[in-house]
């Protein structure tokens, strides 16, 4: 990967392509070259749907190659729903064929002239930008339909829907998945409302006459390689729990716990979870036809945590949702129905919502009594108004803090203005801290402390205490960002943490792919560089200590069962990002 193609959308005439060495940016991919392409090229004080901020689309530095599970696509900006730095990855194939065509990133720059949308094509043959206003205000399913016919079923699409056109801040950027649908999402932040903002509909990317990518040292490649396949298959979580029943085997788990956030995060635990349960779900698509549990979301993965669901008569529905959107959707919302979440989650991806957010605001609109807790009639309809833009659509999809503030709420689960996923800080404490201090508001892929604090994978850091927490959240964060530049999937990180083996051999997949003699404390250090752009673009954007704060509502109102509140000194949390 070789090249960055930049498309200038303000061009004369129309949106422009230069492609250009990497220069600069060698060597970096994925997490890394998003973060450092906007530390470097966007002012921090821009406003994020204005003409000086950038979009940028960055494989990971293994993508296109033949090391497993290494697929993710990153994107990066400044963000319009939190005002900070942004990077937010998903898997699909987008990100394989970028790489196989040699592109270490794309960048969308510039000024939008006029209201024409448009698509970019690439191939090995070069770059085509044609205008596509055929194709305003398509959802996503219906985008890739109308493509079809243009461009067969082989190509990759990274795509925004309807609300990514319209710039709402809880708009996803779509990526298709092996099937040719638009079911992976980079989702956090509001990405989609920055492609919207420069207006490009999608990019068609055209790699079947691209070769995979070829190792530097193809024996040393292809041993740790192997390695790594066999310690991701030996490992609980990625060889069997997550094969099995998908990410959604953490209902009950974090049900048990007593950190499954219900009734927009006023209790611990779900009366109905088994009805949500990921158990539940696998049996259902086992014994459903055309349903499937075990998937990969592009080829080439050990893993295999995801899955396609279809209603009672077959016909296909969406892929398997999520945990974090069963959660979202459902106990959050206090939907028992994984047949309306998956509705939900289908309308998610085919308007271009991000699931967590959108789930979140539900909840918060549940509690305004926009609706009753429980109405999944009423919540398909608030996705709709969303989707469709109307008055009620446009303040849900600004997210769950706008929606707080235009019914006078105080509960908004958020941090930064980023709403909180499925896991409650007051009694998984170490994601609390990750919440807080995250450079992307509350994320909890940034520093997966419910690995240790509730798995015990990598250790064992007692949910409900205070001490080591901080540390915990450090030492995640620090290695998460790493991994994102790799292009590895993050669900990865349950077998490298706890096999140290495993951890080599992804770290001599790499080696072998470019040449190189990394170590362990080259990766740990690669993850520092990265978190301390991020901090430094977000300190000149306005953000301090002070808001790296869980709201206050959370150190006051006990949480059942456990009857706790979040209780980690400030002090302990400025102290994060001490490296
Ligand atoms: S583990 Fe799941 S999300 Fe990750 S690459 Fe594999 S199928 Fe995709």
């Amino acid at each position: 990967m070789d090249k960055i193609l930049r498309i200038d959308v303000g061009a004369q005439g129309g949106p422009k392509a230069t492609v250009e060495p990497v220069g600069d940016y060698a060597g970096m991919g994925g997490r890394a070259m998003t973060t450092m392409v906007v530390f470097k090229e966007v002012p921090p004080d821009c406003h994020p749907l204005g003409p000086e901020n950038k979009l940028v689309i960055s494989p990971g530095l293994m993508s296109g190659s033949a090391a497993s599970s290494s697929g993710r696509l990153s994107v990066g900006c400044k963000s319009p729903l939190t005002g900070t730095i942004k990077e937010s990855n998903a898997g699909g194939t987008a990100a394989q064929a970028l790489g196989r065509l040699g592109y270490a990133a794309v960048i969308l720059e510039g000024e939008r002239q006029g209201d024409d949308m448009y698509k970019v094509f690439i191939d090995d043959q070069g770059v085509k930008i044609e205008k596509a206003n055929d194709l305003k205000m398509l959802p996503n399913y219906d985008l890739i339909e109308k493509l079809k016919p243009v461009y067969g079923e082989k190509v990759s699409v990274i795509s925004i829907g309807t609300a990514g056109e319209m710039r709402f801040s809880n708009s996803s950027i779509a990526v298709t998945d092996p099937e040719f649908r638009p079911t992976r999402h980079c989702g956090r932040g509001g990405v989609g409302a920055v492609m919207g903002s420069k207006g490009i509909k999608c990019l068609v990317v055209d790699a079947s006459n691209a070769k995979m990518r070829q190792p530097v040292n193809p024996e040393a490649f292809k041993e740790s390689n192997r390695k790594f396949v066999e310690g991701l298959k030996q490992h609980a979580v990625t060889g069997q729990g997550l094969p099995t029943y998908g990410t959604n085997v953490l209902t009950n788990v974090l049900n048990e716990a007593g950190g499954y956030p219900t009734y927009n995060f006023r209790e611990g635990r779900y009366k109905h979870h088994q009805t949500l349960s990921g158990e539940l779900q696998a049996e259902t698509m086992k014994n459903r036809e055309g349903g499937q549990p075990t998937h990969g979301c592009h080829r080439g993965c050990a893993i295999q945590c995801s899955g396609i669901w279809t209603d009672k008569d077959g016909n296909y529905m969406t892929k398997q949702p999520e945990y974090e959107t069963v959660w979202s959707h459902g106990g959050n919302c206090g939907i028992s129905d994984l047949d309306a979440v998956a509705k939900l989650d289908y309308l998610d991806d085919n308007y271009g919502l991000d699931t967590i957010e959108m789930g979140v605001t539900i909840g918060v609109a549940m509690e305004a009594g926009v609706i009753e807790f429980g109405d999944a009639e009423g919540a398909i309809n608030l996705v709709h108004e969303v989707g469709k833009g109307t008055p009620l659509g446009r303040i849900l999809g600004a997210g769950a803090a706008t929606t707080a503030r235009c019914y006078g709420l105080e509960r908004a689960p958020v941090v930064k203005g980023q709403a909180m996923p499925a896991y409650d800080p007051r009694s998984v404490k170490g994601i609390g801290v990750t919440y807080a201090t995250s450079t992307m508001g509350a994320d909890h892929t940034a520093g997966y402390a419910v690995a240790t604090n509730i798995l015990k994978v990598g250790g064992d850091v007692d949910p409900l205490k205070v001490e080591g927490q901080a540390e915990l959240s450090r030492n995640l964060q620090v290695a998460t960002a790493a991994l994102d530049a790799t292009g590895f999937c993050l669900f990865v990180a349950f077998a490298i943490l706890d096999q140290p083996e495993t951890f080599s051999a992804m770290v001599e997949t790499i080696n072998g792919m470019y040449g190189l003699s990394m170590t362990g404390d080259d990766v740990v250090a690669l993850g520092q560089k990265i978190l301390k752009m991020e901090q430094e673009f977000n300190k000149k954007a306005g953000f301090g200590p002070e808001h790296d704060r869980l709201p206050r509502y959370f150190s006051r109102e006990p949480l059942t069962p456990h009857n706790v509140v979040f209780d980690v000194p400030s002090e302990e949390l400025d102290k994060v990002y001490n490296f």
